[in-house]
């Protein structure tokens, strides 16, 4: 088995940043100061999936939009797995793993941008999208195929979950 696939079959937990990961990038401001994200579907459902497997999943991002915490409240994210206004991002990371009792090497990350460099060098599986800064790619042990907001976290989670032989193709299985 590959480095890589072993440390896929090693993870019992998923740490994600937000804007550049479940989003393009992009931030919609409105005149009444809200920050529009789009968020993509196929990779809610796959943190849905893991958080039915009982995968810890923690979002830790630089954002503090409200609209942040109800997105993945919906998905099954507990309100303290989500980590707002987070510019320095380890000591998030580590409280995180301290709560679940796992270690930060069984935490698969992905990050886009320089905020994310200290957690994807203390994680155990480090990875990006297709379109993450380079001095991003440049620590990553896996840089998807798909771009931020395009199923990049789809990826990461699908792959760890059918290597565990966790994942399912049956829709009752995900009904809970
Ligand atoms: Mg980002």
């Amino acid at each position: 088995m590959s480095n890589y696939k072993y440390k896929l079959s090693s993870i019992k937990a998923f740490a994600f940043d937000v804007d550049g990961v479940f989003t393009d990038g992009t931030v919609l401001a409105t005149d009444s100061g809200d920050l529009l994200r789009c968020h993509n579907a196929k990779d809610g459902f796959a943190v849905r999936m893991a958080i039915l497997n009982d995968y810890p999943v923690a979002i830790i991002t630089g954002g503090s939009s409200n609209s942040i915490i109800n997105r993945f409240k919906l998905v099954g994210i507990e309100r303290e797995d989500i980590y707002l206004g987070s510019h320095y991002k380890i000591p998030d990371f580590l409280d995180f793993c301290d709560r679940h009792k796992i270690r930060p090497d069984e935490v698969l990350f992905m990050g886009d941008d320089i905020p994310d460099i200290g957690i994807l060098k203390e994680c155990g599986l480090a990875t990006c999208p297709a379109d993450a800064v380079n001095e991003v790619k440049e620590i990553c042990e896996y840089i998807s195929s798909y771009p931020g907001g395009k199923g990049c976290v789809r990826d990461v989670i699908e792959q760890v979950l059918k290597i565990q032989e966790r994942w399912s193709a049956n829709p009752e299985a995900y009904s809970g």
